[in-house]
């Protein structure tokens, strides 16, 4: 039998209290090879879902399994052991007083000690950390202690991958560049990856699929990008930046706002809708034969963009993001146009 490629929790429920569950219907699939993020605020019970299938947390309903194998549900209940996990804990969880190489040789003690020294001196080398071996946990920088956690939940050739808010405790250039390191470790695992975070950012540029859960349940699933531009609620655009958001309502086959007439072929008359616009989607020009009047009331710089505040005749405020080129300045009257593939429309909740 060909080994199983896909992780599937079905209908999870955990609950603590009676009235309140942490983790509340999910169905979420992790695919070997792929690493899904995890994303949501906090308290929405993503690090009880990582536990539930590290089996560290039993379930109250619903199932987790490798493949055909039940780990959890059906009144079995698989050890944390012999689940074929590594995890990664916010904190790392390494042993004090083992150096960078013994802690990532501990968990491989089916294998001779001249095997296991030489298994974790590869792994150390796979994080870029091989010249470490020797160090105890504090003498290791937090994102080499971050990196020695990676390479001990990898040594074991784990078929799940499971990291917990990896990066949270690291300022943020130290982040972005132990992200690639972390994601090159990752995909060459083949394991299948959940990485619980709740920075959008992250989320964003690590995963090859994104969930988004607020209050224990997941709200939509999908690939980043087109997350970002299509999210399927406002709940789930917030969750992954900045929008706009107008009311309307469906007539004939479009809606109108104050930033123009948007094509809704699937959606019934008079259906009562939000549109949801990222600020990349609201072009910024000073020729006035297309687009909306406004006028231009603050410009920031944001992260090699410029963000421009721009009032509409209505009084409303809509933010743009446009390039540095773009040199509209405050008080200037200018044309705003929409770019549909950064607007979706969705049914009012
Ligand atoms: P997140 O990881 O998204 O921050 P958690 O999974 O840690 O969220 O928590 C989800 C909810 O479950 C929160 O309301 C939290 O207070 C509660 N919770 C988590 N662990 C326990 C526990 N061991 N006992 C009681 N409540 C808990």
């Amino acid at each position: 039998m060909s080994r199983p490629d896909l992780l599937t929790i079905t209908g999870a429920r955990i609950a603590y209290s009676p009235d309140r569950a942490a983790v509340d219907g999910v169905d979420l699939s992790l695919k070997c090879g792929q690493v899904t993020a995890l994303l949501g605020p906090s308290g929405s019970g993503k690090s009880t879902l990582l536990r539930a299938i590290a089996g560290l947390e039993a379930l109250n309903a619903g199932d987790v399994k490798f493949g055909e194998e039940v780990w959890s549900g059906d009144g079995v209940h698989k050890a944390p052991e012999t689940r074929r996990c590594g995890v990664v804990f916010q904190d790392y969880a390494l042993f004090p007083h083992l150096s960078a190489l013994d802690n990532v040789a501990f968990g491989l003690r089916s294998l001779s000690r001249a095997d296991r020294r030489k298994r974790a001196q590869a792994q150390l080398d796979g994080v870029e950390l091989g010249d470490r071996a020797k160090a105890f946990p504090h003498e290791l920088s937090g994102g080499e202690q971050q990196r020695v956690a990676l390479a001990r939940a990898l040594a074991t050739n784990p078929d799940v991958m499971l990291l917990d808010e990896p990066f949270s405790g690291l300022d943020r250039r130290l982040r972005s560049a132990l992200r690639d390191t972390t994601a090159s470790a990752l995909k060459a695992s083949g394991a299948a990856t959940l990485i619980v975070t709740h920075d959008a950012d992250e989320a964003l540029s690590l995963a090859d699929t994104i969930a988004l859960m607020t209050e224990g349940r997941i709200i939509q699933v999908g690939a980043p990008d087109a997350l970002y531009l299509k999210p399927n609620s406002i709940a789930a655009a917030r969750l992954l930046g900045d929008a706009e958001v107008f009311s309307a309502t469906v007539s004939g086959h479009s809606v109108e706002i104050a930033l123009g007439l948007i094509d809704t072929p699937a959606l019934d008359q008079d259906t009562n809708v939000d549109v949801i616009i990222r600020p990349e989607g609201i072009g910024v020009s000073a020729d006035p034969s297309s687009g909306t009047a406004a006028v231009v009331t603050e410009r920031r710089l944001a992260g090699g963009h410029a963000r421009l505040s721009c009032q509409l005749d209505t009084g409303r405020v809509v933010q743009a993001r446009v390039n540095l080129t773009e040199r509209a300045s405050v008080g200037q009257q200018v044309w705003l146009t929409l770019d549909p593939h950064f607007v979706s429309v969705v049914a009012s909740e």
